[in-house]
């Protein structure tokens, strides 16, 4: 596993500060969030330092959906209840896009009402399909290259 000394998360995956963990695999570790949005709201790390998601090899991803999906389950998220309760799953990369700790974290957010959990702001507006086109066509070939 790659650790970084100074990287709060690789400390709390190696047990030097605490936390209040839930899964752990060889590959992943998830625990609850201490400034929690929503009751539940936790998070789930690779063992492997890198700040941003293209910076973790496969190897270390592959656990993190699998234990997202039964720490939904654990938490109620499954059952659909007359609310509607939901959760998000939201994974930041970068300060712009409001990563705070430098080490990749998926966070479970359970969405149980308007105003706790994550609240979306989505600037969503139709496209241009001939821009859509294009943009598709760079993406397709350059996909191709790899
Ligand atoms: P980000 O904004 O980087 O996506 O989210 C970082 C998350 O890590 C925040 O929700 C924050 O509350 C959480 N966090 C930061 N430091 C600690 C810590 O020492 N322990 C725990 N359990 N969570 C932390
Ligand atoms: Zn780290």
């Amino acid at each position: 596993m790659a650790t970084e000394a100074s990287c709060i998360f690789c400390k709390i995956i190696k047990n030097e500060i605490p936390s209040f963990k839930l899964i752990e695999t060889e590959t992943v570790y998830s625990f609850l969030d201490i400034q929690p949005t929503t009751v539940g709201h936790l998070l789930v790390v690779p063992k492997y330092h890198g700040a941003k998601l293209h910076n973790v090899p496969d190897a270390y991803l592959k656990d993190i959906l699998p234990v997202t999906k039964k720490l939904a389950v654990s938490l109620g998220l499954d059952v659909d209840s007359p609310l509607g309760a939901g959760y998000n799953v939201l994974q930041n990369n970068g300060r712009i896009a409001h990563q705070e700790v430098d080490h990749v974290h998926f966070h479970l957010i359970p969405k149980r009402d308007s105003v706790t959990g994550l609240g979306v702001g989505w600037p969503a507006k139709q496209a241009d399909m001939k821009d859509l086109a294009a943009l598709h066509e760079e993406l397709v070939r350059k996909l191709g290259d790899k």
